[in-house]
């Protein structure tokens, strides 16, 4: 019983960097750098995705030996792991940032389970060559925000990065997590993330702005023969490529859209190839539905990455990955033709996704309206996303607007009187909505059923997160592990589990970790 022996797919077919010593420095000719993790005083195991396990053909009970919990936090080499950290640059915040890298990611190499080829990657595992200065650890705050995150994301059926494993250490990590200058030690912790890659724009853009035609041409072929194969004989291959992402990306923030998931650091750097979530750091749930809201301090000034720009963000980025393949593709006309149809396909998208989340299937002329005017409700007055869709499904055209608004009310959070204006825009709506609903072919049944399935009872809120990073401080982990299995099913009622079907509390409102969060993890 133990682990398969790990492939070195991408360090075996793409050039690495020659330079084997562990100094921050500038890599070029290269797409990695081999890097060996630093290992730990004493790892443990503290939560495991029993479903990732699974996938990666992983027996519970292997799971819960210390050679498993040396491999998850770089302290024992797996069987066939050479480690390499990848190599990247971005834009940050609007501005081109030059090389950036795993500067606190190393990848162990890849684990082929079941036909499919997964990389395993450890984050916070030390240094590499791309740390910049930086320690390359992480601390158990971030790394219980990512393990939980990612898993319910997928159980949410949003395309992301898993996460198999949340270890401790056993070692300190000096943080000052509020930039204040009050530097703390912190608990160190690694996750072991899971996908079947984590190429990011950025790997694209560092070679591109380094003129490395060959190597960018090199990681662009590799990116098709593993992860869009059905591109390999295609004409155009890499303008095709370029295509796929995008319609992969817009996919994604649907996705996000849909669920009230606001990413915080929507850098290009932070963006996969392969149109997952990927780099779970300072993100945040919508509670109340504000379309302003970004989770994150260091995005406040112009709040760049906010839950309602994210849709041109991914656009902007994309015309970033578009000029990093320019010189394989020379097609600018294409290229720009591609980012342009990026917008229309997002808005056609995105109508049919909220129409389905309201329930409403066929089409009528008035959807736009009624779909806009249903978003300026939701702003006027402080109101619960998750919650107000939730319940909306046990809205049907017979009932009466009072009724509707009792069975509403749950999802309002109190600091907002109503008022008469709120309660005519209201009603106005409902009058509307009930109109639209007897349009529809589906049973209210099946509405309900339907709606259910896009409406998760169960999102992953701040607040609880915060909630399982304190227990798990004190060396209580059974709130993450609640938290875990709760998100697992995100879509079912669960009544034993109905106290998380709630408003954010009051107190986390202006709690750090609830309300806002910094980078620093
Ligand atoms: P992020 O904002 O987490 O996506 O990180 C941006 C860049 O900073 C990436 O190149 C990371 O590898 C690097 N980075 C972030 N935190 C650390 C750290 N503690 N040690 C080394 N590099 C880091
Ligand atoms: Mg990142």
């Amino acid at each position: 019983m133990s682990m398969h022996p790990l492939s070195s797919v991408f360090t075996d077919e793409l050039p690495g960097d020659p330079d084997q010593s562990n100094i921050s420095r500038q890599v070029s000719g290269a797409c990695y750098s081999e890097v060996l993790p630093k290992g730990m005083a004493s790892p443990l195991l503290i939560s495991l995705s029993t479903d990732m396990a699974e996938e990666l053909g992983l027996e519970a009970e292997y799971c819960h030996n210390d050679e498993f919990a040396g491999i998850m936090t770089g302290t024992t080499l797996a069987k066939g792991s050479k480690p390499y950290a990848m190599c990247y640059g971005g834009h940050q915040f609007g501005h081109w940032a030059g090389q950036l890298g795993d500067g606190r990611a190393i990848n162990l190499g890849e684990l082929i389970s079941k036909g499919r080829m997964y990389t395993l990657q450890l984050k916070g595992a030390g240094p590499t060559p791309y740390s910049r200065g930086a320690d390359g650890f992480a601390v158990l705050r971030s790394s219980v925000r990512e393990f939980l995150c990612s898993e319910a994301m997928y159980h949410l059926g949003v395309p992301t990065t898993r996460a198999l494993s949340l270890c401790l250490t056993g070692e300190q990590v000096i943080r000052d997590m509020m930039y204040n200058g009050n530097p703390a030690p912190e608990k160190g912790a690694i996750v072991c993330r899971v996908a079947p890659s984590f190429i990011r724009f950025g790997n694209f853009e560092i070679l591109a702005s380094r003129g490395d035609v060959q190597c960018l041409q090199k990681l662009a072929d590799f990116t098709i023969k593993h992860h869009f194969p059905h591109l390999l004989s295609v004409d155009q291959k890499y303008l095709t490529l370029f295509r796929e992402v995008a319609d992969l990306t817009c996919r994604l923030i649907t996705e996000w859209q849909r669920v009230g998931f606001v990413h915080g650091v929507m850098n290009t750097d932070n963006m996969s190839i392969m149109g997952l979530t990927i780099d779970y750091g300072p993100y945040g749930w919508l509670d109340d539905y504000n379309p302003d809201w970004t989770p994150n301090t260091t995005d406040l000034p112009g709040r760049r990455y906010r839950y309602g720009h994210q849709p041109m963000i991914a656009q902007w980025n994309l015309l970033k990955l578009a000029n990093a393949l320019y010189p394989l593709t020379g097609n600018e006309e294409t290229l720009k033709d591609i980012i342009g149809a990026f917008r229309i396909r997002f808005m056609a998208g995105y109508q049919t996704m909220m129409k389905a989340k309201c329930g409403l299937y066929d089409h009528e002329d008035d959807d736009e309206s009624l779909i806009y005017n249903l978003e300026e409700l939701l702003k006027a007055r402080e109101t619960d996303m998750t919650m107000f869709f939730r319940l909306l499904s046990e809205v049907t055209p017979d009932k009466q607007n009072e009724e509707i608004y009792t069975l509403l009310e749950p999802a309002f959070y109190e600091e907002d009187e109503e008022n008469d204006t709120y309660l005519q825009m209201f009603m106005g709506w409902f009058d509307r909505y009930r109109e639209r609903l007897k349009a529809e072919k589906v049973s209210n049944t099946d509405k309900k059923t339907r709606m259910n399935q896009v409406n998760p009872k169960y999102v992953l809120r701040n607040y609880m997160a915060q909630l399982a990073i304190d227990a798990a401080d004190r060396g209580d982990y059974s709130v993450v592990e609640e938290l875990r299995l709760l998100l697992r099913k995100p879509y079912e009622e669960q009544p034993e589990m109905q106290k998380w079907f709630a408003r954010r509390p009051d107190w986390a409102r202006e709690k750090v970790g609830c309300s806002m969060l910094s980078c620093s993890s």
